[in-house]
């Protein structure tokens, strides 16, 4: 059998945001299948969450990379959130932090920042190899 492919996401708790994330990572990262690391809110747990959040998602990302194969980190942040009330402008800096954060954890890995509008539709706003 063929080895499956994984990808990492981190993610809302939100039910709204879960298909349209999981869509989007198969299609354009062309995986398998897709580890999700949910947090109300992920972009503002890692930027001014408790310290022990960030230490979970790390946990997590690191179980996906090393025992998955992930090389690939994705951070999600969405229109209407209830974790994080607040702009895009304030998503888009919350999610640039979130980029640099992923890339300070040394994980051999392309990152990806991405925006859901209240559409649902996803739009890629930071990639680390670009
Ligand atoms: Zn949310």
């Amino acid at each position: 059998m063929a080895k499956r492919t994984f990808a990492t996401a981190i993610n809302c708790m939100d039910g709204r945001v879960q298909e349209p994330v999981l869509r989007w990572m198969k299609q354009q990262l062309e995986v398998d299948h897709v580890d999700m690391i949910t947090e109300p809110g992920p972009d503002k747990m890692m930027t001014a969450g408790p310290l022990e959040t960030l230490e979970s998602i790390k946990r997590r990302v690191t179980i996906s990379v090393n025992a998955h194969g992930s090389r690939v980190v994705a951070i999600f942040a969405h229109a209407d959130c209830a974790g994080f009330p607040a702009s895009k402008e304030e998503h888009l800096i919350a999610l640039c932090k979130c980029v640099d954060v992923v890339k300070s954890w040394m994980f051999p890995v392309r990152v990806l920042g991405l925006w859901i509008d209240a559409d649902w539709q996803v739009e890629q706003v930071f990639d680390s190899k670009a």
